[in-house]
């Protein structure tokens, strides 16, 4: 199904395609893929761009209308000057209030402001009706003014002759004009601030909604939500796996055969982890409860530690004796020390034909 491309848009219905451009120029800011990272920008994208093209093609535009039962966009803009002296119809009222689009903006969090919670600073930019003309795209005049379109004769010339002019109904002058501060659209873009508090424990996809704050669409509409979708930066030290923080820790194979401590980090801080010599306890530690916490407090995951083994690089000859003495301890008892090698050994004596 070919959704409407004005409500894609955020436009009125039959707006122009200069209106569309502005529109479509507007939203590819906000969701081109390569510009924003969030899950949804690409399919929303498509929509967008899909609604754009719909309206930038005359022919699909009408059959579009067409099948969804609306008018196709009039190409006269002016209203016929005959009506306007008519008592006009009180404006469609709704069955209920129309609402505006609900928006939806990327926030992108450190781990430990999402973990945490924070309050971060929001721009959004919304479209609201323009003051000039109060979201009617048009003015009136006190006094009327001679018409453009004629020069205040009421009649314009064709190869034929003269005819009425239409954009002041042969009066010469007019009363209403297309506003000029929002070029007739009734809608300006606006910039505003919010100071967001976002709680603790969401995760990436995770959304805050703030009602009200979305897209107003006109002055008769109420405006829809707002979405914060939490984005998390990559981070230095730890990767989130579900709830569960993965942090790979270095340490040197000598702390490991003697044992030691090392420093673990947390969310917020860090802490000392003691190591009984090695293998001991093996490489892997699980901390209960030290990951990314659940929402209202409940549900946390846990941090999974992994030591990495290092190796001393670029020992003095001082050190290369040290460790020559330690290895000649160890090779005065293999079976104890290093089992591992004594059967190599073993394996490496059976195969010798002596
Ligand atoms: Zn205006
Ligand atoms: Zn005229």
């Amino acid at each position: 199904m070919i959704e409407n491309p004005y409500k894609v848009l955020d436009l009125s219905h039959g707006a122009s395609v200069a209106e569309a451009k502005r529109a479509y120029r507007r939203l590819a800011m906000r969701w081109h893929p390569d510009r924003n990272p969030s899950h949804e920008a690409e399919a929303r994208f498509k929509r967008i761009k899909a609604a754009y093209e719909l309206i930038l093609d005359p022919e699909r535009l009408a059959a579009w209308m067409k099948a969804h039962g609306h008018q196709a966009p009039a190409s006269e803009p002016e209203p016929e000057p005959e009506h306007e002296a008519a008592p006009s119809p009180a404006p469609e009222a709704a069955p209920d209030r129309p609402r505006g689009e609900d928006l939806v903006q990327t926030v992108s969090l450190s781990l430990e402001e999402a973990a945490l919670g924070c309050t971060t600073l929001v721009t959004l930019t919304t479209a609201r009706d323009c003051e000039h003309c109060a979201g009617t795209g048009r003015v009136t005049y006190t006094h009327s003014r001679a018409c453009r379109s004629c020069q205040g004769i009421g009649r314009i010339r064709t190869p034929e002759g003269t005819e009425e002019c239409g954009a002041c109904a042969g009066k010469g002058f007019v009363r209403k004009a297309e506003c000029s501060a929002c070029e007739g659209s009734g809608r300006v873009e606006a910039q505003r601030n919010l100071e967001v508090r976002i709680p603790p424990g969401l995760l990436p996809g995770e959304r805050v909604r703030l009602a009200g704050q979305g897209q107003r669409a006109s002055a008769t509409h109420a405006a829809g939500d707002l979405y914060l979708e939490v984005a998390l930066r990559p981070h230095d030290l730890f990767t989130l796996v579900g709830r569960d923080l993965h942090c790979r820790v270095p340490v040197s194979i000598l702390v490991l055969m003697a044992g030691g401590s090392v420093t673990i980090p947390l969310l917020a801080g860090q802490r000392p982890l003691k190591l009984k010599p090695y293998p001991a306890h093996g490489l892997a530690y699980r901390l209960k409860g030290e990951g990314f916490p659940g929402k209202g407090g409940k549900g946390g995951g846990d941090l999974l530690i992994e030591l990495v083994p290092e190796f001393p690089l670029h020992l003095g000859a001082d050190e290369q004796a040290l460790l020559r003495q330690l290895q000649a301890r160890i090779e005065a008892n293999l079976a104890l020390h290093a089992p591992n090698l004594r059967d190599w050994q073993d394996r490496l004596a059976a195969r010798a034909p002596d």
